[in-house]
């Protein structure tokens, strides 16, 4: 059962297959829509083998994944730009459960594609040139994997 996602719109992307685009002129912080799919706790996804890619799936810091390409909704379909025009949230909802929402960071004309940064965590067996970034962004990092983080001390 998918939630509504009353501003987007799936279509061709000017990037990478399908995008998501806004129907109207939204301001900052309009609720786009909740991620949805399928949920696996950490111990399910280690048994998984998963031939398509991470593209479709979202990892909550309760150690949930969430994949996009089973019961998925319009979000699933949101392209990765190092520059983002929108960002996924964890919050809890009614029922006590951690989900992702998606938020505009700015304010959004109708027809603007949606992006987010995926921020990827992958593991030692590839490497950011595994996923390459096409997204042209002045400041692309060249990759969908999250940037390396540098600790203060
Ligand atoms: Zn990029």
């Amino acid at each position: 059962m998918s939630t509504r996602t009353p501003y987007l719109q799936v279509a061709d992307s000017g990037v990478h297959g399908l995008g998501v685009f806004v129907t109207h002129d939204l301001p900052t912080a309009t609720l786009l829509g909740t991620y949805q799919g399928r949920r696996f706790s950490e111990a399910q996804l280690m048994r998984r083998h998963w031939d398509d890619g991470l593209t479709y799936l979202f990892s909550l810091s309760n150690g949930d994944t969430i994949d996009g390409s089973q019961g998925g909704n319009a979000t699933r379909h949101i392209n990765h730009s190092c520059e983002p025009n929108c960002e996924a949230a964890e919050e809890v909802d009614a029922r006590g459960r951690l989900v992702l929402r998606i938020y505009a960071l700015r304010p959004l004309l109708a027809g603007e594609e949606l992006f987010l940064d995926y921020g990827l965590i992958v593991d030692e067996s590839f490497t950011a040139s595994d996923y390459q970034c096409f997204c042209r962004a002045p400041s692309c990092r060249g990759s969908m994997v999250a940037p390396p983080t540098y600790s203060s001390d």
